[in-house]
């Protein structure tokens, strides 16, 4: 048998061993670790969803009229109203001809790729782009070209050298990166060279864009400019599960073939009410949005002042650059001494020597809390001169 045990004590020896931090409670924004109150800055409850008392008592109602489980998958006796009427939601907010409703995002990458390429295809990827999208292109079989990071003159050259069926897949906003993919060129490049274009954009729904309809409405980017969008409800929704929206053709194709929508139990229909409450709130949200922004920026201005190594990132997505994965732990640690919960992100979620605190802001944030986590980095900056 393989020596597990002796490659787990090999992890942490590299500061690379994964633990799971026990919490209770609400998310956002002061969640408890170990019986103390940390204020949390790594959630992705974007806009603070995650508890609201709307979406919280659609589900309690919802509860009682259709009971917990979905029991059956979709295409047995699963498919209750309640789904029905999400994906109609879900349609009409994204602009998009259909939707159809999946358990997580996680699935929906690896349905839909799969489903949409095959033997004999190519898929082009970013190079970083989310796991669930790297293991979507193996399941798919198809041959896997990556292109590096945003760079669509280097996409274009590949897409022209390729026969036959090309898809290529990119992450709307990059969740550990936090910039926003060339959307507009990409659009332009997949059309020329006749590609199917798929954009999930987990982290820029309900956060981008309109009315928070996300990166492709922010440009005013359609469906016959970019087919396929995937989008996931966990994040700035507040609930779970995860949606790909289309052209009614395709996603007929996808009932038909992806494999993670077939053989997979309905989410619970409550849980489907509520997430429809929370594309109202998110609907009518612009001024969690205007705020989630204000602290964004100040974020940005103030922490790079103090010397720290932002990226290029507009989102809530603000990942501080550290480099060794020992550093940003030390970080992290630093800042839980003074009460702030930032995780550190490590290879191989990121690539090697670019291990980094991930930052992510949220609308139930106030401007006292980002002053908490300012002057903590402030205070913690000895850290990272070794
Ligand atoms: C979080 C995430 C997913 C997975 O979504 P889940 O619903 O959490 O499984 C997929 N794609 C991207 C880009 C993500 O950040």
């Amino acid at each position: 048998m393989r020596d597990f045990a002796s490659e787990l004590e090999q992890r942490k020896q590299a500061g690379l061993y994964r633990t799971r931090r026990l919490i209770s409670g609400r998310q956002q924004p002061v969640l408890i670790s170990g019986g103390k109150p940390l204020l949390s800055f790594c959630s992705n409850d974007y806009l603070g969803l995650a508890s609201h008392p709307l979406n919280i008592e659609t589900l309690r109602s919802a509860l009682a009229e259709n009971g917990i489980g979905g029991a059956s998958s979709h295409l047995i006796c699963g498919h209750n109203e309640a789904h029905h009427r999400l994906e109609e939601r879900l349609a009409a907010f994204t602009r998009r001809s259909s939707a159809l409703f999946f358990s997580t995002g996680y699935m929906a990458n690896l349905g839909v790729i799969s489903a949409l390429a095959g033997r004999g295809d190519t898929i082009f990827s970013d190079q970083l782009n989310h796991a669930s999208i790297i293991d979507g292109c193996s399941l798919s079989r198809a041959r896997v070209c990556r292109y590096a990071h945003g760079d669509v003159a280097s996409l274009e050259g590949m897409l022209s050298e390729t026969e036959g069926h090309k898809l290529v897949v990119t992450d709307g906003v990059f969740s550990m990166d936090g910039d926003v993919a060339p959307l507009r060129d990409l659009a332009r490049v997949c059309r020329d060279h006749g590609a199917l274009l798929v954009v999930d954009d987990a982290h820029g729904f309900g956060v981008l864009g309109p009315q928070g309809r996300g990166c492709l409405a922010e440009l005013g980017l359609s469906e016959e400019d970019v087919p396929v969008l995937v989008g996931t409800l966990g994040k700035a929704a507040g609930t779970s599960g995860a949606f790909v929206a289309g052209p009614a053709m395709l996603m007929d194709y996808l009932v038909q073939k992806a494999r993670t929508y077939i053989y997979t139990t309905a989410m619970p229909p409550a849980l489907a009410l509520a997430t429809c409450t929370s594309l109202d709130l998110i609907e009518h949200g612009d001024e969690l949005r205007a705020h989630l922004q204000s602290l964004v920026n100040r974020f940005r201005q103030e922490a790079s002042a103090m010397g720290y190594d932002l990226m290029p990132s507009r989102t809530p997505v603000q990942p501080i650059m550290i480099g060794s994965n020992t550093r940003a732990l030390a970080l992290s640690h630093g800042l839980e001494e003074f009460g702030l919960l930032v995780t550190a992100i490590r290879p191989p979620t990121v690539p090697e020597g670019e291990a980094r605190l991930r930052v992510t802001l949220s609308a139930a944030h106030s401007h006292d809390d980002l002053d908490s986590l300012l002057q903590a980095l402030l205070d913690c900056r000895h850290l990272l001169k070794t």
